[in-house]
Parts: C-alpha cells; structure tokens; sequence
C-alpha cells in the first residue's frame, strides 16, 4: 500500500507553516492539516510578536540555540518576502539597585548563546534614549524585533503553496494509527470527515500536542509529555506609545516579566502575565488591572490608567507544573519514541515565534533520512 501524502504536518500555527515550508523545500511532497477556518488562529495569533534575540534561555538548549538561529533566519525571511517587521531594539530595565548584579548575568548568559551585542547602560543612559523610562539600569539589546506575525505565516503558507504543497482548513484530527506497511493512518473530523495516510507525521499541534499525540499507540518507554496551560493576558496603551523600543523588566523564573512592546503600527501594550489555568480559557480578567498597574508602574511611573484598555489573551503549552524546574522545547524523533518518521513538538512557547524556521530545518534534518 503506498501512502496517500508522503509528509503531513499537523497544526498550522507559525511553526507548522515553518515546518511545512522546510519539508516542502527540502522535496516532500507536503500537506498540512489544521482544524480551524484559518491559519494560526491559536497561539500564533495571541502573543506579543517580538523577534526575540536568545537572551535569558540555558546555553546549549534549543530554545537558545534554535532561537538565536530563528532569529537570523527570520530577518532574512522578513527582507526575502516583505513581511512587515523592524529591528526596534529592547531595553532589559533594573528597576532598583538590587537587581543590577541580575542584569549583569543575563548579559554573561547571552554571551554563552552568541548574544554578544548587549550594551549595558546607566539609568541615565537609558532615559536618554527613552525619556518616559523609570530604571537604576539597562541591557540594550539591538537585536530585538518585532514582526507582523500574520503577514509572516501568509508568506510561509505562499512558500508552501509555491511548492506543490497544500494547507487543508477545517481539518480536525482526530485519531492515528499505523497500519500493518507502517504507514500513518489520520482520522479526520470537520465537514467532510475521512482518512489519510501518510508515510512521515509531523505533529505540531501545539496547546493540542499531547492529547493528538497519545491518540497514537507508543511502544513500552515513551509516553508523549504531559501539557499544562499558562494564560498571558495583554493591555493596550491607546494613543501615541511612550517607548520607541520594547520595555522589559527583570525576568522571574520561565516568565519574561510584564513587558512594554510596540507593534508594528506603533501601537504599545503590556503583557503578558502570567495564570496558570487547569484547560483551555482565553477569558480576559478585568480584575487583574491593579497588578497590572503595580508592574508597569515599576518602570513607567507616567502610565495615565485611563488611556489602558483590554486587549486579548494567549495561552502558554508547557511542560511543567508552575513552580518546576523550566524544561527545554521537545521536538521528539525516532531515537526518542521508536516511530520512524514521526517527529512531535511539545512544549513550544516562547520563543517558538522566533525560532519557528530554525525548527523547520531541525524537523526537515530528522526526517531527511528517511525521504
Ligand atoms: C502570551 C504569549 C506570548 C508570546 N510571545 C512571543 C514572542 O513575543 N515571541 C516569540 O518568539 N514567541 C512568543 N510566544 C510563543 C509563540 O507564540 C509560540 O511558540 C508559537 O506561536 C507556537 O506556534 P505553533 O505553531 O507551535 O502553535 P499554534 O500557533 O498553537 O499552532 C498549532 C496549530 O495546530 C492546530 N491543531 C491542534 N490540534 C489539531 C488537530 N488535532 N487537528 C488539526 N489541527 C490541530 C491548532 O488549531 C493550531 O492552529 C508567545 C506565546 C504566548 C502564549
């Protein structure tokens, strides 16, 4: 029996399309199947759409690695097919003495993933270049971007379609198996529901990786990684934005801290924080607006709460429980679950935007093998 596709992707979220988009140039002959009306309806389109340069994450990780690669990748990318976005730069804030010895390891880290551009400033310094800014200290990071994320996954999506390769919407899938010639058998939902074999999956399902992923029945020794759900909740600054760059306090544990971001229409919003949430619920939570003021106070003291208004929400897939140690991004292969030409991606938060097309080649390289 040969397969009706050679290679289907699950999900098409950025990195999804960015998969898609490597496979497809690397010859596969591809399709992606995703359950909503529209690409990257899910955490794609719910984040804070900053290019991040590979700053705060463990040296030797693939989120630093693949992030600091993303980051390269994207930027040519941006340039290649004009999608909007801009090298703004970040400013890294100490908002008191105490954490400048904080800032100074950061920079140390960075240095480990390749960063080695980060200019440390003195709170003047930083003023200078923002003047609404209240800060004892600073990293500048120039690397630091921001991208119009839709334009970005329309530009991959075309990559793919240019190729031979197509995007089925309204495509729920429900259930896999392998039949007895090691194919893959997906069950489909939706309006017109069916199967479809293929010879290589790629699940990148994000917030959905682990439930699609135990739909498949693993040898003894592997069982997919469980999901747990962080909720990020954003305002927006209505008129002209404070900032030129994006603000970011100190980081706490796996979270980046209530950050300042400014779009690419110029807009400035805060967010994310961070709830830990039992299942999926982007409901926006207008209680939360005095913890919000108390952040963004810390470093900007002229925040006029009248001009905040709610913006939306985003959902974080992680792989730990809060409190727990941060894992790495798992983009699993054969050597990890004994499925030939299976790779699962759990666990892809932040940076995962960035480092999208950095993971498109490591998916595109596991798989290389096996054609
Ligand atoms: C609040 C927040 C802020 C963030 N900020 C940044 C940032 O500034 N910079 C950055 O680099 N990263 C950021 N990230 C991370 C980034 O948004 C994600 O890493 C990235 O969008 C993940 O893309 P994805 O394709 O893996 O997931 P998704 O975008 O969630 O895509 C997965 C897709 O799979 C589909 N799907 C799932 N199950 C099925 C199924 N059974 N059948 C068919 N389709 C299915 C879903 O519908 C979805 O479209 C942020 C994340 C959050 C939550």
């Amino acid at each position: 029996m040969t397969a009706d596709v050679q290679t289907i992707v699950v999900g098409a979220g950025a990195v999804g399309l960015a998969i898609g988009r490597a496979l497809a140039m690397a010859g596969h002959e591809v399709m992606l199947l995703e359950q909503h009306a529209l690409i990257g309806s899910e955490t794609s389109s719910r984040n804070s759409e900053v290019i991040h340069a590979g700053i705060y994450y463990p040296p030797g990780s693939l989120r630093a690695t693949l992030c600091v690669r993303g980051k390269e990748l994207l930027y040519a990318f941006c340039a290649e097919n004009s999608v909007a976005h801009a090298r703004c730069g970040k400013l890294l804030v100490a908002t008191n003495e105490s954490q400048l010895p904080k800032l100074a390891a950061i920079k140390e880290t960075a240095a480990k993933n390749g960063v080695t551009d980060l200019e440390p400033l003195g709170g003047n310094a930083a003023r200078a270049l923002e003047p609404e800014l209240a800060c004892v200290g600073a990293l500048l990071s120039p690397s630091t971007g921001i991208i119009d994320s839709h334009g970005y996954m329309l530009a991959l999506e075309g990559h793919i379609e240019g190729r031979g390769g197509s995007v089925v919407l309204r495509c729920p899938v429900e259930r896999i198996e392998k039949t007895p010639d090691e194919l893959f058998r997906l069950t489909t939902g939706g309006d017109s529901p069916g199967a479809i074999t293929c010879r290589n999956l790629v699940l990148s399902a994000g917030l959905h990786a682990s439930q699609l992923a135990r739909t498949l029945p693993f040898g003894e020794g592997y069982q997919p990684p469980e999901t747990y759900y962080a909720k990020g909740q954003y305002y927006a600054l209505s008129g002209r934005s404070p900032f030129k760059r994006h603000i970011y306090p100190m980081p706490d544990g796996g979270w980046l801290g209530l950050h300042a971001t400014v779009d690419i229409g110029g807009r400035c919003k805060f967010g994310p924080d961070i709830e830990w949430i039992p299942g999926l619920d982007y409901t926006f939570v207008p209680e939360k607006l005095e913890k919000f003021l108390g952040f963004i106070r810390s470093y900007y003291p002229g925040l006029e709460v009248e001009r905040l208004h709610p913006d939306y929400t985003g959902i974080r897939p992680k792989l730990y429980r809060e409190g727990e140690p941060v894992p790495d991004f798992a983009i699993h292969g054969a050597d990890e679950h004994g499925q030939q030409g299976l790779v699962a991606l759990y666990g892809i938060e932040s940076p995962g935007l960035t480092a999208a097309l950095a993971i498109g080649e490591v998916v595109a390289g596991l798989l290389a093998r096996r054609g």
